[in-house]
This record gives C-alpha cells, sequence and structure tokens, in this order.
C-alpha cells in the first residue's frame, strides 16, 4: 500500500500528538512530534543560561545550535517516541510550564527554524510519516498527502493541559495555563517565519466537542480518503 505523508497542524494543547500517535499506531507509521524538538532546543537554553529574565541571548544559541542533537526513541510501555538530548532522556523536562513558557520565543528565531526543518525533512524522506506542529503542512512538507488543522477553544485546551499536568503530580494553576495557551497561540500566529496558519488544503477539525473514540474515527476516515485517492 503506498505510503503517504501526513501533516497534523494546530493550536497549542489541542491534542494533536494524542492524534497523531494513535493513527501512526494503527496505520504503522512513524510519528515525529515536532514541538518536541523545538521544546528541547528551549530547554538546553535554559540549562545553559541562554534565557535570562526571559531574555534569549541569540548568540550564544546560534553557536550552541551545532552541539544540541536530538533524536527519538520508541518507548513501547508510552506507545510513543520518547525526545533525546544529547543521547539523554529529556522527554519529561521539556514538558514543564517552564519550558512551555519559553519555547515559542525561541521558536521564532530564524535559525532554530531553518535548522529544525532541515532534520524534519530528512526524517520524512521516505513518506510514511505522521508529523504535527505548526508549519508542518505549511513549509515542511508542503506537498503531504493528507494536511489536518486541528483547532479546540483556549478553555477547553487549558483544561487539557491543567489535567495532563496534574495527573503528573505537577502544582499548576488554571489562569497560568489558559495565559500559556493564549500567549502561545499569538506568538505562534503572528511570527515573522512560518507562523501558525491553515493551509488551504487542510480538512479543518474542531474538537472541542468530540471524544478521542469520535476523533479517532474522523481521522482514520480522512487518512483512508487521502489514500483512496
Ligand atoms: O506542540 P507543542 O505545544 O509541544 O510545541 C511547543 C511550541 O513549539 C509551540 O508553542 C510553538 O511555539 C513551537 N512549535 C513551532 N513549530 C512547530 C512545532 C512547535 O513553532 N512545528
Amino acid at each position: 500500500m503506498k505510503k503517504i505523508t501526513i501533516a497534523i497542524d494546530g493550536y497549542s494543547s489541542c491534542g494533536k500528538s494524542t492524534m497523531a500517535k494513535d493513527l501512526a499506531r494503527e496505520i504503522g507509521y512513524v510519528y515525529v512530534d515536532s514541538g518536541a524538538m523545538y521544546r528541547t532546543v528551549a530547554l538546553y537554553a535554559l540549562d545553559h543560561n541562554l534565557i535570562k529574565d526571559g531574555k534569549i541571548d541569540e548568540e550564544g544559541l546560534r553557536k550552541s545550535m551545532k552541539d544540541i542533537e536530538i533524536s527519538f526513541q520508541f518507548n513501547a510501555e508510552r506507545g510513543r517516541p520518547d525526545t533525546y538530548l544529547n543521547g539523554v532522556r529529556v522527554e519529561d523536562r521539556i514538558r514543564t510550564l517552564e519550558v512551555s513558557n519559553h519555547v515559542s520565543p525561541v521558536a521564532a528565531l530564524g535559525f532554530v527554524r531553518e535548522e529544525m526543518v532541515r532534520q524534519q525533512q530528512r526524517m520524512g524522506q521516505e513518506g510514511g510519516i505522521i508529523m504535527d506542529g505548526r508549519d508542518i503542512g505549511t513549509t515542511v512538507f508542503p506537498n503531504a498527502e493528507l494536511k489536518i488543522f486541528v483547532t479546540a477553544s483556549p478553555e477547553i485546551r487549558a483544561q487539557r493541559r491543567y489535567d495532563e499536568l496534574t495527573a503528573k503530580g505537577e502544582a499548576c494553576d488554571m489562569k497560568e495555563i489558559l495565559r500559556n495557551v493564549e500567549e502561545r497561540d499569538y506568538i505562534d500566529t503572528h511570527r515573522e517565519i512560518s507562523p501558525l496558519r491553515q493551509a488551504d488544503d487542510a480538512l479543518v477539525l474542531d474538537n472541542s466537542h468530540l471524544t478521542i473514540d469520535e476523533q479517532k474515527e474522523w481521522l482514520l476516515r480522512a487518512y483512508q480518503h487521502a489514500i483512496d485517492n
């Protein structure tokens, strides 16, 4: 059966990665979480004092890009890949609110995007890949056979994020999470390079009121339609 490329873009915390990894498992594709890559760069910058009082040392980070090696290893227990920075597992550290609070300005830097996009395109050379992010259907894989743009209301997305973080035992405040979700939406849609926008040929999925199962069904139908055409 032909192997296509599937691009899933959308706003923060709207469940893109859950749907992408579930579909990947179902159809035997590789799943790549491009947001994890930007989060890893932000984590590196925080760990190396390249972000001070919210300000990024751009020159320092530019020079450090060659020292940042990001890789993924499938974790059978979680059913999805874990993220590694220079060989060290950072999957949990990149999901903290601290990283969420700093990632979007890091991801807006041209030299960071250039390097991430280059790596992402290399990963997708063979097809048979599902990648989620903000610019996958517009910049990384503009020729993807199936493009999906996911959205949900900010309040519902913040609630999902809150549930996720509290389930992991991280103390968090709903207001702060909502602020973070809205701030990231703003930066992601207003940045100069590859802003988050719906590709002209993307299918829109508003999952505000869908159950995980309903969403799965919708996605499988979209996939089936894409490979039949
Ligand atoms: O998907 P996730 O919320 O983990 O992504 C974290 C951040 O990385 C986003 O808020 C966005 O600023 C950035 N990002 C991006 N382009 C992508 C994926 C993520 O700019 N393709």
